[in-house]
């Protein structure tokens, strides 16, 4: 029959590289060119329904400045799903992404599923990271790695449902 998983799903990442933007383009299907900073975190939920399943995700949208860090393991522990958001115009904000994956690893969810997203990727021309280069680092630190765009909104629905698929069935 079909499966009701509730999963708590966590964003992380540099100020600036879309956490909230994606978040919204998931949720509500939109886009804004000035999206306000996020202070603290904002929570959202939505459903999605997979084959076998219908997953409720419970997500935590977090700020993203080093004052908030400390706050973070809130929004991770606990969690099933984590996406590590960089911009793929900014290599600053690919190195923080890795911090925050080592963060996970040693004090994340053992069995977490974790994707990384490098967003903004309508941006080709002012492109800093290299495809090969983050799927490469994922691939040996145990994410998935997709290409996104909050705006053009490639991929967005995708990486969630690719989480709702790996996350195990209980
Ligand atoms: P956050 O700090 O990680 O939550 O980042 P925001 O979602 O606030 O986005 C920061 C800025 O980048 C905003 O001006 C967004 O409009 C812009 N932005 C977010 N995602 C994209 C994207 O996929 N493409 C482009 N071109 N801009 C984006
Ligand atoms: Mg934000």
């Amino acid at each position: 029959g079909n499966k009701n998983i509730n999963a708590k799903l966590v964003l992380l990442g540099d100020v600036g590289a879309g956490k909230s933007s994606v978040v919204l383009r998931f949720v509500k299907g939109q886009f804004v060119e000035f999206q306000e900073s996020t202070i603290g975190a904002a929570f959202f939920s939505q459903t999605l329904a997979v084959n076998d399943a219908t997953v409720k995700f419970e997500i935590w949208d977090t700020a993203g400045q080093e004052r908030y860090h400390s706050l973070a393991p809130m929004y991770y522990r606990g969690a099933a799903a984590a996406i590590i958001v960089f911009d793929i115009t900014n290599q600053a904000s690919f190195d923080r992404a890795k911090k925050w994956v080592q963060e996970l690893q040693s004090q994340g969810n053992a069995n977490m599923v974790m994707a990384l997203a490098g967003n903004k990727a309508d941006l080709l021309d002012a492109r800093k990271v290299a495809a090969e280069e983050a799927q490469v680092y994922a691939q040996e630190n145990g994410l998935f790695f997709m290409e996104t765009s909050a705006k053009t909104a490639a991929n967005v629905n995708e990486i969630f449902h690719e989480i709702a698929k790996r996350l195990p069935r209980v």
